[in-house]
């Protein structure tokens, strides 16, 4: 299994060096975001015995039993909630995430800006763009999306990305595009967009941050 974990990684990271070549894209430019949710600890040992650094989680109380530990046994490692957050936990999601990526309301923008002065930190954050303009799933629907930029940046959040999810069994690509659209009108430079299955489309479409877990860990477990 270990073998296996670090030789997806490896594979996963071909692929995207090959994509990257191929769209001109330059390879230091896009981050492999390992998505360690649902995931044994075994596979999560694996991964960063193989050297991977930056994980994506979803829920902050599993992303806690994941990582509070293993923050401290290695250097350098990368943690991304990419996952709905609820105000009474951001604290706990402050302590725990170097980036927030699911940023998609004012009040959560207040809660977060009150967090990092409380604690005195800061952290990087996306908005969750809605490409899908689906009503059961999260972040700003892309006609808002220029307000709500402003929002973040008039109350001081650094706002560094945007992420999106496209909706289930349609082509992702014209998401993806409409993601990078959205952030080049507002001088946004970094995209967290495509999973296992469709990575390298969001790669040729200009990501910065893949989320792979499948692809790297195999099928969930525990979910
Ligand atoms: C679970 C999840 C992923 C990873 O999905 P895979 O298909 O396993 O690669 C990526 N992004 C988000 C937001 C997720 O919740």
């Amino acid at each position: 299994m270990s073998e296996n974990i670090a030789n997806n990684i490896n594979e996963t990271r071909h692929r995207i060096d090959i994509i990257a070549q191929k769209s001109d894209r330059k390879l230091h430019e896009i981050t492999l975001i390992a998505v360690s949710k649902g995931q044994p600890a075994c596979r999560i040992d694996a991964a960063l015995e193989a050297g991977q650094k930056v994980y994506g989680e979803n829920r902050v109380q599993e992303a806690q039993m994941h990582w509070s530990h293993r923050r401290n046994l290695y250097d350098n490692l990368e943690l991304h909630l990419i996952g709905p957050l609820q105000t009474n936990k951001v604290d706990l999601a402050v302590d725990l995430f170097d980036i927030i990526q699911t940023v998609d309301r004012p009040k959560l923008v207040d809660s977060l800006i009150k967090s990092f002065k409380k604690k005195n930190v800061s952290r990087n954050c996306f908005v969750q763009i809605n490409t899908g303009e689906e009503d059961q799933k999260a972040g700003i629907w892309p006609e808002d999306s220029d307000g709500f930029i402003s929002y973040c940046r008039s109350a001081g959040l650094p706002l560094t990305g945007l992420m999106c999810i496209p909706p289930i069994n349609e082509p992702v690509a014209p998401h993806f595009a409409l993601l990078k659209q959205i952030g080049e009108r507002n001088n946004i430079r970094l995209f967290s967009m495509g999973m296992s299955a469709d990575f390298e489309i969001a790669v040729s479409l200009g990501a910065t941050h893949v989320r792979v877990g499948t692809g790297i860990f195999g099928r969930r477990e525990n979910l």
